[in-house]
Parts: structure tokens; sequence; C-alpha cells
């Protein structure tokens, strides 16, 4: 089972207020529109300031309305996030999925570092089962480790019956990132699923 695409953060690109991206916007109505052009991982877009609570984002050929929050920094100054189209949440970030720009948790994608953990920590635990077992270290393998001589099968049977849940747990966590990114998927706006 092979994903070309899993469902984590680095492999979307968002949309952020952080860096310098927005610094030339301060709330004020800036005519026409303004390029932004992303870092590594960062969307490229084209960006319509409507007013000081909203922008328009030009994304994937849709253009998508995205509502201003703006909190005052603790050592002056105001900072801006955007709101979630879909959940209306204040983000700094705002991640295209399909034709759609929506907050991390709508969007249903999981951090590299989460999304991994489950499914490392299952695939480790097969693996110093299988190494019990005597057998090669095959996380992901079809077959099972054979019954070593000399090991009992009562205690090869509970060991392989360890093996084989961690390896389903394994798989399905993995699985289950893409299952999560593939259900909240927005509805197509622009003919693309
Ligand atoms: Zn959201």
């Amino acid at each position: 089972m092979r994903y070309s695409q899993p469902a984590i953060t680095e492999n979307f690109p968002c949309l952020s207020t952080e860096g310098k991206r927005f610094a030339w916007f301060h709330g004020e109505v800036v005519p026409g529109w303004k390029l932004i052009t992303g870092g590594a991982g960062e969307l490229t877009c084209w960006v319509y300031v409507e007013s000081a609570d909203r922008i328009i984002v030009e994304c994937g050929g849709v253009e998508v309305p995205v509502a201003l929050s703006w909190s005052s920094r603790h050592l002056g100054g105001k900072q801006m996030a955007f709101r979630c189209p879909k959940c209306g949440a204040p983000r700094y970030k705002l991640y295209k999925v399909g034709g759609a720009l929506v907050c991390r948790k709508c969007s249903g994608l999981y951090h590299r570092s989460q999304g991994e953990s489950v499914a490392i920590r299952r695939a480790r635990l097969a693996i110093s089962i299988a190494a019990e077992l005597g057998a090669q270290a095959q996380p992901y393998g079809d077959s099972d480790p054979p019954q070593p001589e000399g090991m009992d099968s009562l205690t090869y049977n509970r060991l392989l019956l360890r093996y084989r849940l961690a390896q389903t747990e394994a798989l399905a966590a993995l699985a289950g990132g893409m299952a999560a990114h593939l259900a909240s998927r927005p509805v197509a706006m622009d003919g693309y699923q």
C-alpha cells in the first residue's frame, strides 16, 4: 500500500500570515490584485484586499473570499489571522486542499510528527516482536515470521498475535490519516475532485 501524497500538512501549500508575505498589509484597503510569492511549502497566489476585514484569494482559478481577524500584539501593533472559510476560526495558516482553502483542523491533515508517530511506534513494535521470534524485521511484510525451533506453540502464537496486531495498527494509523483527509475534502469548487 503506497500513497503518492500522504495527508500531512507538508504536502499541501499553505497561505501563511507568518514571515514577510503580508508585511505590506496593515488593514488598509490596497487597490488592485497583489501577488503573494510563497516560499517552500507555501502557496503562490493573488490577493485582493476588499477591506480590512476581507480579502479575496485567487486560488487555482477560483476566487475564495477570506475574512480576516485582527488582534493586538503584546508589544504593540496588530496581528492578522485568516478566518477559516469553513469553520470561521482565526488561523495563521490555511491549506489549499482541492479547490478550497481550509484550516488544518477542517482539512483533516496531520503534521508530519502527528501522522507518523503512531504508525512508526506500531511498526517498531512489530519489528521488535519479529526480532523476538528470530525473524528478519519486516514491518509491513505479508508473511508471518516462522515458529523458531525450540519455541513452544503457545508462546509462538501469543507473539504472532501481538505481531499481527501491531502490524495492523501501523497500517491503520497510516490509512487513517488518508481516510480523514479524503472524508474532509471539500466539495469540488472548480471541477477538480
Ligand atoms: Zn477550519
